[in-house]
């Protein structure tokens, strides 16, 4: 039964498979069983040199092995085997291949492919460990090969629409930059710190021709990331686009500063009008409730300075709804003229900020993308990261992120 289980005698193998179930051994009280697969001397060793392919008879054998199979019903099945071993003339003395389990793998190609299934499923190591009955060594050397065995397949395709954005791993100023594909929601690129230094560096991790292949960029308007493009990827100016989520992040914490220093003066560290109201700014108005616009509508009437920066913040959003770049060029200098005769100095540095980068904002009506998928791809990275609290290591962070979100072929 077990040599078929076990796929020994399996048509794949053309049935020519040396090896052959020895001994099963059960052990009730542990709840296991193993089971002893043989390779008799003298027989051909059915993978040759692993090296060449040279069809070669067995030489000895090494000393036994075990990898973990899918369970026998409940109990855990464990093959144990000791690989033959040839002796090549070219190669010397080497291991062959088992048809059951990749080179150093601890588990059979069965179990990987479930402990794959399952690490999907669960979106995290330690859910899969209760389930796969592994400990987390175990279960992280599964997901580390499974990315290697991925990236080491994975066809460097074009690249034409991307984004560059920067991710915090841990608490504190720590941060990751990511580079993502944009058509098709992966992570294709991550490199330590948010500075150009790290933008440069995830962009060379690109081949050449995936480089060559780029027409859009999206990013913030910091100066990291276009020093970054520029000096890698050829015509960034004119590829460059500070998609909207970044410039409406940039004037929701203008409108936050001006809250907190209107707030200060107001209150003198006690309550004023703006206690507890921060969420109601930096919420767009259309994800509101009734109540809490309602709310709103009852400090906007108390002819604030928070209020006005909040209805300029909510007068650019619109900026994203014309058809052309020369409308929303011009809704833009109106906006921008407003803003300009106010006392609202960081809604203004915004639109400084904004005016200086215009083409780059604008360039979204040519190109068309936003940083929405990799917000997707965001929320999802920061879903790991919220169940595992954190990874503290950052190594094994940006190994889950391409396990999860790299588009990878993970399977053994
Ligand atoms: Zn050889």
């Amino acid at each position: 039964m077990y040599q078929h289980l076990l796929g020994l005698e399996s048509p794949r193998l053309g049935g020519r498979s040396a090896w052959r179930v020895a001994e099963v051994r059960l052990d009730v009280g542990a709840e296991t069983i193993e089971v002893v697969a043989e390779h008799p001397e003298g027989t051909p060793a059915a993978a040759g040199c692993p090296e060449c392919g040279l069809s070669l008879a067995c030489y000895d054998h090494a000393p036994p092995r075990k990898w973990r199979h899918l369970d026998s019903c409940q109990f855990k099945t464990y093959l144990i085997a000791s690989i033959p071993r040839v002796q090549c003339p070219e190669h010397g003395v080497r291991q062959v291949g088992v048809p059951w389990a990749e080179g150093s793998s601890r588990f059979t190609l069965l179990f990987e492919r479930l402990a794959i299934d399952v690490l999907l499923a669960t979106q995290t190591v330690k859910g899969a460990m209760g389930l796969l009955r592994t400990n987390w060594d175990q279960t992280w050397n599964i997901v580390q090969r499974a990315v290697a065995r991925g990236k080491s397949r994975k066809v460097d395709g074009p690249l034409p629409r991307i984004g560059i954005d920067e991710k915090a791993f841990s608490k504190g100023q720590r941060y990751l930059t990511l580079l993502y594909d944009l058509d098709h929601s992966t992570v294709e690129a991550i490199s330590d710190s948010n500075d150009t230094e790290a933008g440069i560096d995830c962009f060379s991790q690109l081949s050449e021709g995936q480089i060559a292949s780029v027409e859009a960029v999206a990013m913030d308007m910091s100066a990291a990331y276009v020093k970054a493009a520029k000096a890698v990827i050829p015509l960034a100016d004119q590829k460059i686009v500070h998609d909207r989520f970044h410039v409406m992040q940039l004037a929701t914490t203008a409108v936050d500063q001006v809250r907190r220093g209107e707030h200060r003066l107001l209150g003198r560290g006690e309550t004023s009008p703006l206690t507890k109201t921060r969420y109601l700014w930096l919420t767009s108005l259309e994800n509101l409730n009734e109540k809490q616009r309602g709310l709103l509508d009852e400090v906007c009437e108390q002819n604030l300075q928070t209020g006005k920066a909040w209805a300029y913040k909510e007068m650019l959003r619109d900026l994203w709804h014309h058809a052309d770049a020369a409308s929303a060029t011009d809704y833009f200098k109106d906006w921008y003229k407003r803003v300009i005769h106010t006392k609202l100095a960081p809604i203004k540095k915004v639109a400084r900020t904004i005016k200086q980068r215009l083409a780059n904002v604008m360039s979204y009506c040519t190109h068309g993308i936003t940083n929405a998928v990799a917000e997707g791809v965001n929320s999802k990275i920061m879903a790991i990261k919220r169940r595992v609290g954190g990874y503290r290591n950052k190594q094994h962070f940006k190994t889950a992120i391409f396990f999860y979100c790299g588009g990878l072929n993970l399977y053994p």
